[in-house]
């Protein structure tokens, strides 16, 4: 699996983007441990190991596990990690009965079949369901977050309902970067468009709130998107926020 991984570093340590081409995860290591943002979908759990051994850390690092959102290509992963290593998981508190799959808030295959005819679309569904995207599992014992500022990296929660009820985005590397998981993506396997936009209405929960909401995201003023699809994407976050908005 090709796995690409961009670092920086800040005032509180190294920030990895890590893509696969198919979704991204974010490892924030210092001198204290990882903390994970994502992981995946299931059959990436070989490769997040493979990313912590690329950066120099071993799954015994991992002080927790911090979800944008709890949809497969970003949770299942850590369900699989967590059968073999012991870490905490934490959600927005709006999240975490999704993160327990009390509900799931997720593209079914009647959802997808307006779209499923094209190329571009078959391609991506050959690709992620070898990687457990039909997968339902979830984890029993995520929490909410509360304070995050003991955390490696030392990351922010920014809420961003719209994807998800109670999506996430992340304000990490001293204010340099946002991860913004599904609510600001660049790219995405199933379109051939490029730089900021907002995923499709057949995989959002509520496109209108996630719109709206991505304010929290352009008030954060860093200069670097670490999104959940697509390429990193260096510049002011506003800008992504407002190029994102203009092509919905
Ligand atoms: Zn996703």
């Amino acid at each position: 699996m090709e796995l690409r991984i961009d670092s920086l570093t800040s005032n509180y340590g190294k920030t990895h983007f890590v893509s696969t081409g198919t979704v991204n995860w974010v490892i924030l290591q210092s001198s204290a441990g990882v903390t994970l943002i994502d992981g995946g979908y299931p059959g990436h759990a070989p490769a997040v190991l493979e990313s912590l051994r690329r950066i120099g850390a071993g799954p015994e690092q991992i002080r927790a596990a911090l979800l944008t959102h709890a949809h497969v290509d970003h949770l299942g992963g850590l369900v699989r990690l967590r059968e073999q290593y012991q870490f905490d998981v934490y959600a927005d508190p709006k999240e975490v009965a999704h993160a327990r799959r009390e509900y799931l808030e997720q593209a079914d295959a009647a959802g997808l079949a307006p779209i499923a005819w094209q190329p571009r679309v078959l391609r991506w569904l050959s690709q992620i369901i070898p990687l457990g995207a039909l997968n339902k599992a979830g984890i029993d014992d995520a929490t909410e977050f509360t304070g995050l500022s003991h955390l490696p990296g030392r990351p922010v929660a920014i809420p961003t309902p719209g994807h998800t009820r109670g999506h996430s985005a992340f304000l990490v590397a001293d204010g340099e970067a946002v991860v913004s998981g599904d609510a600001l993506i660049s790219g995405h396997p199933i379109t051939s468009r490029h730089g900021p936009q907002c995923l499709g209405p057949i995989f959002t929960h509520d496109p209108e709130r996630n719109a709206e909401t991505l304010e929290a995201i352009a008030v954060t003023e860093a200069q670097l998107l670490l999104p959940g699809h697509g390429d990193l994407w260096e510049g002011p976050v506003r800008a992504a926020v407002n190029q994102a908005l203009s092509r919905r």
